[in-house]
């Protein structure tokens, strides 16, 4: 199966959370009858939309609670989440940087970048803090 070009939610949806592993991508927590949300590293106020990059792998990641509970709340809604946030690739800021090249400190332990296969399947790409790919 190609890759798409233009994903749907309904191809999204089920890529990230596969790719999760039905759990938090920052702290871990396994997410079945727990709230749950997807994450948008770059969101949309912040130029998601330029260039096709809202509604992708590389930009979609599941995080515990909701826009302001869990770790989504905490690096959405305070000061301190959202430098950590931006700091460690869960929140993207800028038009310039593009999440396909952007990694994040997963479960704060490994510096990855969320990614798709060649088969359309969910991967983690490992990376150095920097973006450079090890
Ligand atoms: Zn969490």
């Amino acid at each position: 199966m190609p890759v798409p070009v233009d994903w749907s939610r309904a191809d999204l949806e089920p890529l990230v959370f596969a790719r999760s592993g039905w759990s938090c991508d920052l702290c871990r927590m396994y997410l079945p009858g727990r709230a749950y949300s997807l994450q948008h590293r770059r969101a949309r106020g912040a130029g998601g939309r330029r260039g096709g990059v809202l509604d992708t792998p590389w930009n979609l990641i599941l995080m515990c609670g909701s826009a302001t509970t869990g770790c989504h709340g905490w690096v959405e809604q305070t000061g301190e989440g959202r430098r950590w946030g931006q700091d460690h690739g869960f929140v993207i800021r800028g038009e310039a940087r593009d999440p396909a090249s952007v990694p994040m400190f997963r479960h704060r332990r490994d510096w990855v970048i969320p990614s798709v296969d060649e088969h359309g399947v969910g991967v983690w790409l490992p990376a150095e803090p920097d973006g450079v790919l090890t």
